[in-house]
């Protein structure tokens, strides 16, 4: 079993553990980063940072990488369940489990974004009582946070078929050759390639709706090619009062997380409401010119559905997420709290968290930059503690 020993150990690959471990290594810390990498094959992922005192503790990318695939490593990090009894118990490192090795460091940073963090916990025993008992973890600590108070942005497409040429053809050759020989043309396209921030809500003082615009269907999720020329005016529900949870479906930690974002489900109806106005607005955008002339049909909702029952129907069948999930170890001083204002897991020290799961409420923007600010803020404070 390969053993290494680092001062910041950084789980997760992604915005916020790289832009941390980016902010340790400049400050001379010496920082690994391990990344599951879901993308061809679960693959363990090993990267150092930053300056070492003593050489010899240790080793290249290359030597790490051959020691893991000799190991077999395929999996990610399993648990981080050692390293807070460790810690628990007076020991001066924590000690973090993958399949193949055993990582030790002063600090654990949780990086692994806002369903992977808590999963990560509540395999580790840190919970809700009720649902590490559901799945007989012990107890680590009891935090009944963690994993509830999901929030996300949800959108819903108004799409349109227009008679205008649209990224459906962008990939032609004649729009491959623009692009290559001038830098011209669709394929230069961000495909969303407009929004605007709205106020739609009777009292909002502030924007509740993204309308975002692209020149193609965005049909099933974006999943499929699109089937012909049209266009796509999204209503993003900017400051969603639902919320939902992200739960075990077993103590197996190979096993997937249950994600239940109970999106449109809060008591006052406010987020159906603010989303059925969004697509109302979306259609009063196709209707003004310069689109106008160019719309040839409305194909989704489609213009029979018109009052709050049939918008709503349409809004159930067919909103989708905007893949911003925030709040599953939301960051507070109440009971509820997963960890304090500077990031610390309540009740373990050496633990922090600094991913989108410590962000208590959706912004009304998108959720990269501010995951960014989380983790450089987190990597000042454990620069000065
Ligand atoms: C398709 C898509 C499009 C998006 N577009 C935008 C956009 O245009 N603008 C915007 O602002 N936001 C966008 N977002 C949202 C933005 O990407 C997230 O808010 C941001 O990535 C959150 O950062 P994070 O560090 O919390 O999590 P992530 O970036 O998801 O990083 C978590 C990392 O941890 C790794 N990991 C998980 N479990 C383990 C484990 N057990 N062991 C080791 N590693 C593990 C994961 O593989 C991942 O690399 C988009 C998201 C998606 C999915």
């Amino acid at each position: 079993m390969v053993q290494r020993t680092y001062d910041v150990l950084v789980i997760g690959e992604g915005i916020s553990g790289l832009s941390a471990a980016h902010a340790l290594a400049q400050a001379g810390l010496t920082t690994a980063t391990l990344e599951a990498q879901l993308f061809g094959g679960l693959v363990l992922n090993v990267n150092e940072l930053g300056p070492s005192a003593d050489p010899a503790r240790t080793v290249s990318g290359a030597e790490m990488a051959s020691e893991l695939m000799q190991a077999n490593a395929d999996l990610g990090v399993t648990s981080i369940q050692e390293a807070v009894t460790a810690i628990k118990n007076g020991g001066a490192t924590a000690q973090v489990t993958t399949a193949a090795a055993t990582y030790q460091a002063r600090q654990v940073v949780l990086a692994a974004g806002a369903v992977d963090t808590p999963r990560l916990l509540l395999l580790s025993g840190i919970g809700p009582e009720d649902e590490l008992a559901r799945h007989g973890i012990p107890v680590v600590q009891v935090s009944p946070g963690v994993g509830r108070n999901l929030h996300d942005h949800l959108a819903n497409g108004l799409l349109a078929a227009v008679d205008a040429e649209t990224l459906y053809t962008a990939e032609r050759v004649r729009h491959l050759l623009a692009w290559l020989v001038a830098g011209r043309g669709p394929l230069t396209s961000n495909v969303a390639e407009a929004a605007a921030f709205v106020r739609v809500g009777p009292d909002a003082t502030a924007p509740d709706l993204e309308l975002i615009f692209a020149p193609v269907l965005f049909e099933e999720e974006g999943t499929v090619p699109p089937s012909r020329d049209g266009v796509t005016v999204a209503a993003v529900l900017l400051q969603p009062r639902s919320a939902g949870e992200v739960r075990l479906s077993s103590a197996d930690p190979l096993a997937p997380p249950e994600i239940d974002p109970r999106y449109l489900t809060d008591s006052d109806g406010h987020d159906a409401r603010t989303l059925r106005e969004g697509v109302r607005l979306a259609r009063r955008v196709l209707a003004g010119n310069p689109l106008a002339r160019h719309v040839t049909e409305e194909l989704l909702p489609g213009a029979d559905a018109v009052d709050d029952d049939a918008l709503d129907a349409h809004l159930r069948a067919r909103s989708q997420t905007l893949y911003h999930p925030v709040g599953t170890c939301c960051m507070g001083t109440d009971d509820d709290a997963v960890v304090t204002p500077d990031l610390r897991v309540r009740g373990v020290d050496g633990l922090r968290i600094v991913d989108a799961s410590v962000i208590p409420a959706l912004p009304r923007g998108h959720t990269n930059w501010p995951t960014v600010m989380v983790a450089e803020r987190a990597a000042e404070l454990m620069r000065a503690a």
